[in-house]
């Protein structure tokens, strides 16, 4: 039986895409031939490649507005480094705005290459909230933002104001809510939350971003290469991309990144309701500042975690256990997660309740 599936990632995606992509494992097409022992060069795969990127493109709204979109590879990870060498001019300084784990890795990297300023952090309350009130200052080449906390279950409801290129992953709640995503200047996401399987990550960029630092870049860190190359400079990962598009192909045909963000919201309300209501349970994030994709929450008397563990299990529910750095619990609750899985999670918290009694 089909699991609930919580996990964080590599996690759910809709039941319809695995079923068309299984389909193209044995004939792409009808063309007679796998989608994996086909040319990335072929007629057929760049159609594939150049959906992609367009349709990346429209559910953003962000179509004929000077971006660009690439599939890279290397995850979330790589465009740690890829951002400042790319952004980060010789001798310049960019700005971070440290949520968790995420950004503190992004910042590490960027540090490899010149001055970072860490201009807000929540560190000191284990990322618990999301810092705001502060400034950008008017002298950095970008600012660095990590839009949902994966990890800590929160997530940027307003984005700062400024006049400097506005950098932001969004690994973890792209396509998950209507934003003006022209307010950045570069957005990057591994596949692997809420658009895809491993091994892709999407990267929009803004034209005039491109040829800004000064440095000598490897070609194959350099947004210039694979912009030019069309995301085929090298072998790009083709069944990743071909799983991307297909489920690009499925939000937009349920309403696009809008209607997904109704299916969200109604989801996190379910189940915040329930973390809020249920004596037996509290929650870990700032209230205000809560992600509608990753809830975090804790059961407030340890001992009952036995019970409570069993009782998920049985409910056919998986990956719910907590990353160790927060502990609990955290539900993701990515796009192509059903409310009936929220209620069957609801349900057990209820059921744990009325248990001991
Ligand atoms: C998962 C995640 C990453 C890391 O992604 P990889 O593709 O594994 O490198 C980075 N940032 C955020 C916000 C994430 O959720």
């Amino acid at each position: 039986m089909k699991k609930h599936n919580y996990s964080a990632g590599p996690c759910v995606l809709p039941q319809e895409v695995f079923q068309e992509a299984s389909k193209a494992v044995i004939d792409f097409n009808g063309i007679g031939m796998s989608i994996l022992e086909i040319s990335h060069r072929s007629k057929e795969f760049i159609a594939v490649m150049d959906e992609a990127c367009d349709l990346a493109l429209e559910l953003l709204n962000l179509k004929d507005k000077g971006y660009k979109a690439m599939f890279l590879q290397g995850g979330a990870s790589l465009q740690f480094l890829m951002v400042p060498y790319n952004l980060l001019k010789e001798g310049g300084k960019a700005a971070y705005v440290n949520t968790g784990a995420w950004s503190g890795k992004a910042m590490k990297e960027a540090k490899l290459l010149g001055e970072v300023q860490e201009i807000a952090s929540s560190k000191q309350a284990n990322f618990n909230y999301i810092p705001k009130g502060y400034v950008v200052p008017s002298d950095v080449d970008y600012v660095h933002l990590t839009s949902n906390n994966t990890i800590f279950g929160t997530q940027i409801k307003e984005f700062p104001k400024t006049s400097v290129p506005m950098v932001c992953d969004m690994s973890s709640d792209i396509f998950s809510r209507v934003i003006d995503f022209t307010q950045f200047d570069l957005i990057y996401a591994g596949a692997q939350k809420n658009l895809g399987p491993a091994g892709a990550t999407l990267v929009v960029i803004k034209e005039d971003l491109i040829g800004q630092s000064g440095r000598t870049i490897p070609a194959f860190l350099d947004y210039k290469t694979h912009l030019e190359a069309e995301s085929m400079y090298n072998t790009p990962p083709v069944y990743a991309v071909y799983v991307s598009l297909l489920n690009l192909r499925h939000m937009k045909k349920l309403g696009g990144v809008a209607a997904m963000q109704k299916r969200n919201e109604e989801k996190a309300a379910l189940l915040y309701n329930e973390i809020d209501r249920n004596p037996l349970f509290e929650g870990t994030a700032a209230v205000e500042d809560r992600s509608p994709m990753n809830a975090t929450f804790l059961l407030k008397d340890e001992s009952l975690k036995e019970t409570f563990d069993k009782m998920v299990k049985e409910a056919n529910i998986s990956g719910i256990n907590g990353h160790r750095s927060v502990g609990g619990y955290r539900a993701s609750m990515y796009n192509a997660l059903s409310i009936e899985s929220v209620q069957a999670l609801v349900d057990c918290m209820v059921a744990l309740e009325k248990k001991i009694k």
